[in-house]
């Protein structure tokens, strides 16, 4: 069962109780259209387990960190993304907007205005890459 949290916007998604376009779901995992997106496909792959933040991820949450990073290709085969053309990442605290773990999906990078590139540049201060955050996770077991 997920775990969730009393007043959060993607909670009451997952349980329904907000509206949403979900493209995607399974038992871990939905995939939602942003409500504002950055180009013309924008998707977020949302834990159902309410985690705040890809920081707060902890060791026994890699293979769900995984299988979240896995969906990105069930996604684009289903919408008929390009990978080469397509944008990945996470909100880095304190620039998190909603407290519940998501992963952006952006496509095609070419048709995102100069403001939406800086709000999605990879690894920096504010928005960063898969691979960084699977990257924490041998810092985390090894402590
Ligand atoms: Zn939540
Ligand atoms: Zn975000």
């Amino acid at each position: 069962m997920a775990t969730y949290q009393d007043g959060c916007t993607f909670c009451k998604i997952i349980k329904s109780e907000s509206p949403a376009e979900k493209i995607y779901e399974d038992d871990d995992l939905i995939c939602i259209k942003d409500i504002s997106p950055a180009s013309d496909h924008h998707y977020l792959i949302i834990s159902k387990n309410h985690i705040a933040n890809a920081k707060e991820l902890k060791a026994e949450d890699e293979p769900l960190y995984d299988k979240i990073v896995d969906t990105v290709e069930v996604i684009a085969a289903q919408q008929g993304l390009d990978l080469a053309s397509t944008r990945t990442g996470f909100h880095w605290p304190p620039f998190t907007t909603i407290s519940h773990l998501h992963l952006h999906v952006i496509y095609p990078v070419e048709n995102m205005s100069y403001l939406k590139r800086q709000m999605f540049r990879v690894n920096s201060f504010w928005f960063v890459s898969t691979d960084y955050v699977k990257f924490r996770f041998k810092t985390l077991s090894s402590s």
